[in-house]
C-alpha cells in the first residue's frame, strides 16, 4: 500500500504564541492547512500576552504592534488609538492576537505538548502528549523561550519561599501571599521581569520592601512622551564587524541625537550588524554590552518608569548591585546574605525571593522533550553560543524543519519582539509555500 504523499498532511505548527499563531495566520492566507499545538492552556496568547494583570502594558506603542507588516497601524486602530502613542494593556494584545487566530481559516488548534517527532517519508511525524500522532508536510518550532533553569543555591528550598518561574502560578500565589502578609520581597534580576513582578506587587496592595538584585544593576531605561525625534541612519554609515568601533560610534551619537533615537535608528540594521560581527565579537556583546544593550533597547513605558522612581523615591524598592550568599529558610522566612559592589553587604530576611534572571541561556539544557529529541537525532544543531538552534537565512533548522522567534537568537539576535517576528512569521510562511510547491 503506497502511503500518502507528504504534501497532503497539513503543516504542524508547535506552539501557541505570536510566533506561532501569526505564521499560522499567514499559511492560511495561502490557503495551507495548519495544526497549531500548545498545551501550555496560553494558546493564542503565548508567554507575554497572557498576563491577567491589567498593570502589565506593552513596552513600545500601540503604533510598533501590528501583527502584520503590511499593515501598521492594524493593532492601533484595533484600539482605537488613532495616533497610536498609547501603551496598551499587554492582556489587550492577548485578545487582538486571538482574534487573528480565529479569523484564520484553516487552522486546527490543539490543547496539547508536542513530545516528539520523527522523519516519516517527505515529512514528519509529530507525538503528542494526549497520544495523537500527526502526520506533517512541514514541521515548525515556534516555541519561545525555554523556562529558567533552578536559580543556583536555590535546591532545596521550598518552592512558595523561592520562586524559580517568574510566569508560572506558584508566583502568582506567591505575590498573593506576601501583599496580603506585607512581608519583604526579594527579586533577583533587574530587568523587565522584575518590572513585571514589582508592579503585580504593587497591583495587589503588598506594602513591604522590595529589594531587586543583579550584578550590575542596571534597570531598563523608559520612553518618553511625545516620543523623542527619530534620527535615522542608512546601514553604510554605521561602522560593521568591531564591536569597540561600534560602540564608540553610538556612544558619540547618542551625545548628539539622544540615547533613544540613536538605539532606535539601528533597529532596522539589527540582523545585519549582528551578522557582521565576528564570532569573537558577538561573544564579547554578550559577555560585556549586553546587560547595556538590552536597558536601553528595550525600553518601558514612560508611566512605569515613573512608578519605578517614586518606588525606589519612597524607600520601596532598593535596585542592588550585587550577588546573594547562601540562601537559608527559617520558618515561612528566606534568608539571604547580600555581597553588595560598594562593599555595603547585608542580609534580608524576605517572605519570598523570586528568580527574574531571564530564560534558559543554554539549549542543551532544555527540559522540553521535543527539543531534546530533535537534538539528541541531529534532526536540528544550536547555534554558536546554543542559545537557540542553527536556522539559515529561511530560519530553515532542518528539512522540511523551521524555527522562529527567541529560538533563532543565535542569527538574528534582535528577533524576541513583535515588529522582528512578525515579518519572520511571514517569511517562514512563504518559504515553507514554496518548498511545499516543490514537493506537489
Ligand atoms: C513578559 C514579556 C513581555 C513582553 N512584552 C513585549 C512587548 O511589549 N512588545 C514586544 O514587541 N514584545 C514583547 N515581548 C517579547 C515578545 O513579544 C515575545 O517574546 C514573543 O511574543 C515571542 O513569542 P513566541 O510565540 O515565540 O513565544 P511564546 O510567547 O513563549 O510562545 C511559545 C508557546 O509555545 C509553547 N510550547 C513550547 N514548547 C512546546 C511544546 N513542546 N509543545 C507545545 N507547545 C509548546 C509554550 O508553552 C508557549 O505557549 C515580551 C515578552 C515577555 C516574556
Amino acid at each position: 500500500m503506497r502511503s500518502e504523499p507528504a504534501e497532503a498532511h497539513p503543516v504542524l505548527i508547535v506552539g501557541g504564541g505570536f510566533s506561532g499563531v501569526m505564521t499560522a495566520a499567514h499559511l492560511a492566507a495561502r490557503d495551507i492547512p495548519v495544526v497549531l499545538v500548545d498545551g501550555s492552556g496560553r494558546l493564542g496568547r503565548g508567554v507575554a500576552y497572557s498576563t491577567r494583570d491589567p498593570v502589565h502594558l506593552l513596552n513600545v506603542t500601540t503604533s510598533k504592534m501590528s501583527a502584520w507588516p503590511d499593515q501598521p497601524n492594524h493593532f492601533a486602530r484595533w484600539c482605537g488609538d488613532e495616533e497610536g502613542l498609547d501603551f496598551a494593556e499587554r492582556r489587550a494584545f492577548g485578545r487582538y492576537l486571538g482574534e487573528q487566530l480565529a479569523a484564520a481559516p484553516g487552522v486546527k488548534a490543539i490543547d496539547a505538548m508536542a513530545v516528539d517527532a520523527r522523519r516519516q517519508g517527505e515529512g514528519w511525524e509529530v507525538i503528542l502528549s494526549d497520544g495523537q500522532i500527526i502526520a506533517a508536510s512541514a514541521l515548525i518550532l515556534a516555541q519561545g523561550n525555554q523556562p529558567p533553569t533552578p536559580f543556583p543555591g536555590s535546591a532545596g528550598l521550598p518552592p512558595e519561599l523561592f520562586v524559580n518561574n517568574p510566569w508560572s502560578e506558584t508566583a502568582h500565589a506567591g505575590v498573593e501571599r506576601v501583599a496580603a502578609e506585607g512581608s519583604d520581597v526579594l527579586i533577583l534580576g533587574t530587568g523587565l521581569t522584575m518590572v513585571d513582578t514589582v508592579l503585580s506587587l504593587v497591583a495587589a496592595g503588598h506594602e513591604g520592601r522590595i529589594t531587586a538584585l543583579s550584578r550590575r544593576g542596571l534597570i531598563p531605561r523608559g520612553h518618553v512622551h511625545p516620543p523623542s525625534a527619530p534620527a535615522p541612519v542608512a546601514l553604510d554609515e554605521v561602522p560593521l564587524g568591531n564591536l569597540l568601533s561600534l560602540w564608540r560610534w553610538l556612544r558619540r551619537r547618542s551625545a548628539t541625537v539622544g540615547f533613544r533615537a540613536a538605539v532606535d535608528a539601528l533597529r532596522p540594521h539589527s540582523h545585519a550588524i549582528w551578522q557582521r560581527l565576528p564570532e569573537g565579537e558577538q561573544r564579547r556583546f554578550m559577555r560585556h554590552a549586553r546587560p547595556w544593550w538590552d536597558v536601553h533597547r528595550h525600553r518601558i513605558a514612560p508611566q512605569v518608569a515613573e512608578q519605578l522612581r517614586a518606588l525606589v523615591a519612597a524607600g520601596r524598592l532598593e535596585i542592588v548591585a550585587g550577588r546573594v550568599g547562601k540562601m537559608e529558610a527559617d520558618g515561612g522566612t528566606l534568608r539571604v546574605p547580600i555581597a553588595r559592589r560598594d562593599g555595603r553587604d547585608t542580609v534580608r530576611e524576605v517572605g519570598v525571593a523570586f528568580n527574574c534572571t531571564g530564560p534558559l541561556g543554554d539549549i542543551r539544557r532544555t527540559a522540553d522533550p521535543l527539543l531534546r529529541s530533535l537534538l539528541d537525532q541531529g534532526a536540528v544543531r544550536t547555534d554558536d553560543f546554543a542559545m537557540g538552534l542553527e536556522v539559515d537565512d529561511h530560519s530553515r533548522a532542518g528539512e522540511q524543519l523551521w524555527a522562529l522567534g527567541p529560538l533563532t537568537k543565535g542569527r538574528y539576535w534582535e528577533i524576541v519582539a513583535v515588529p522582528d517576528i512578525r515579518h519572520q512569521a511571514e517569511a517562514v510562511a512563504a518559504d515553507v509555500q514554496k518548498e511545499l510547491l516543490i514537493h506537489v
